[in-house]
């Protein structure tokens, strides 16, 4: 076809055009979807998932994740670390340490000994949930309820009328321990908070949501079946008694030394026509915390030395001997630095590692939802798909309380994430004013460590079903295993 004039003048539009497109693209900030990074495949992606995912089953719990944990890292020949009494660390050599039987330091031996500084990956293993009470036990209108007292940030009305199973531990009068587990297998029983049906929801729609649901009346039916003569008392409540006694040895008086956790009683699931995500609950934290663990484990030769540290009780403010708040981290770069200096060990070598390490604060972010509009700041959002959220800050309103992570340290990470094709994005917790949050970046830095929140997106935060891209998930793993080797 003969070429006019016309077209001639376009097509050098166009061509004009593209030039500076591609002139510009070069100076823009742009973010790819993670499913397109060339350096990840999908079968690697979906291997870790599937892990991910058999781990989640069977750790729901921050003392089930710590025990899983322990038995990867003996299958991993660490060593614990409170066995070593004598002597010394070398390179390579793998050590770890359980708090409580709720906290976990995990450690890799560096080429420079710690006193020199660490690479410190922290996530958290506890998350939302419905804890019993110390005396909970009660019968009313013939049916049984265990009183029960949220943990953590939820929206109750998500807890209601879904299958809960009952997680956790009962100390009994002579200091043996009973571990409980109901719910999880497919025959087991399983617990919930029932809910207002809608033909009688008149007043309770029409209510603040703040104040529709109220947390003392959040109690988990346990039972509705008599035992005895019909006009014996509290027969309902006896039944679970003697039930609880049979099956476990415990009397009501043992209850007071439980804790006892209600969770949802599903399993991790694939979610999507396409199997992109993963739907479960608690991916807050055991997201960040999974990956971090997995990657201490492959961890060989670092230059410095590696930790993974899982803690506890961030859902509530950090808060006790098995919170980053605790002083479980100090302690065990203290035991490292003794068993790796050359120098005689004194408390400075331990400031010194302090204040020359560097920490990723692995913590969830939270996707935007485009259902929620308002929510986020689309230009420093965090996105599902995108890889891992880089987070500069926390914090609330004028970053109140805020972590905040410095400029030059935040490069050192965009540096390390970009060498390494490691898909990542920048993001704020949420718009200005909208409410705000932290994790346990604050703590650690304020021990005189770098440290910067860097984790996975995921929509639903908080709720019984959690959902996050498995591709994002796998950035957090790569991205976690480049920081500390
Ligand atoms: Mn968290
Ligand atoms: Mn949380």
């Amino acid at each position: 076809m003969l070429e006019t004039s016309g077209d001639k003048k376009k097509s050098e539009r166009t061509k004009k055009k593209n030039d500076i497109d591609n002139k510009y693209e070069e100076l823009t900030y742009k973010t790819t979807n993670a499913w397109d990074n060339p350096h990840f495949d999908k079968k690697s992606i979906n291997a870790l998932i599937e892990d991910y995912k058999a781990f989640m089953n069977k750790a729901k719990t921050e003392r089930e994740f710590i025990k899983e944990s322990v038995a990867l890292a003996k299958k991993n020949k660490f060593k614990n670390l409170d066995e070593i009494s004598e002597g010394s660390l070398k390179p390579g050599d793998k050590v770890y340490r359980v708090v409580k039987d709720r906290l976990m330091l995990l450690s890799v031996i560096g080429q420079r000994p710690a006193e020199e500084g660490t690479r410190i990956v922290g996530a958290h293993v506890d998350s939302p949930r419905i804890d019993i009470k110390q005396n909970p036990l009660y019968e009313s209108t013939d049916m049984v309820f265990f009183k029960t007292h949220y943990y953590g940030g939820i929206k109750k009305y998500q807890w209601l009328a879904i299958p809960l199973a009952l997680h956790g531990v009962i100390i009994k009068a002579d200091g043996t321990k009973v571990e409980i587990n109901i719910g999880e297998e497919d025959d087991d029983p399983v617990f919930t908070i029932t809910d207002l049906l809608p033909h009688l929801a008149k007043d309770q729609v029409s209510q603040k949501v703040s104040e529709a649901f109220k947390g003392e009346n959040m109690n988990a039916l346990i039972g509705s079946e008599p035992i005895g003569n019909e006009d014996d008392k509290d027969r309902f409540k006896n039944n679970i008694l003697k039930l609880l006694n049979d099956k476990y040895g415990i009397v009501e008086e043992d209850l007071v030394s439980s804790e006892l956790q209600l969770v949802p009683a599903f399993k991790a699931r694939d979610v999507g026509f396409d199997r992109s995500m993963v739907g479960a609950y608690a991916h807050d934290d055991r997201i960040c915390a999974y990956p971090a663990l997995m990657a201490i484990l492959e961890t060989k030769k670092p230059e410095y030395t590696a930790i993974t540290y899982l803690t506890d009780k961030e859902e509530i403010g950090s808060v006790g001997n098995t919170g980053a708040e605790s002083r479980a981290l100090e302690n065990f770069i203290a035991d490292l630095c003794a068993f790796t200096t050359k120098k005689q060990y004194s408390d400075r070598l331990v400031r010194a590692s302090l204040d020359r390490s560097k920490m990723l604060s692995a913590d969830v972010n939270a996707a935007m939802d485009p259902n929620y509009e308002g929510t986020h700041d689309r230009l420093n959002a965090g996105y599902l798909g995108k890889g891992i959220a880089i987070m500069k800050y926390s914090g609330s309103r004028g970053k109140s309380g805020a972590s905040d992570a410095s400029a030059e340290y935040l490069g050192e990470i965009r540096r390390l994430f970009n060498e390494n094709n490691i898909p990542w994005h920048i993001t704020e917790l949420g718009a200005v004013d909208k409410g705000g949050g932290g994790t346990i970046a604050m703590m650690i830095a304020n021990l005189g460590v770098d440290v910067i929140d860097v984790g996975v997106p995921i929509l639903s935060m908080h709720s019984p079903f959690e959902v996050a891209s498995k591709a994002d998930i796998y950035a957090a793993y790569r991205g976690y295993c480049v920081f500390l080797e």
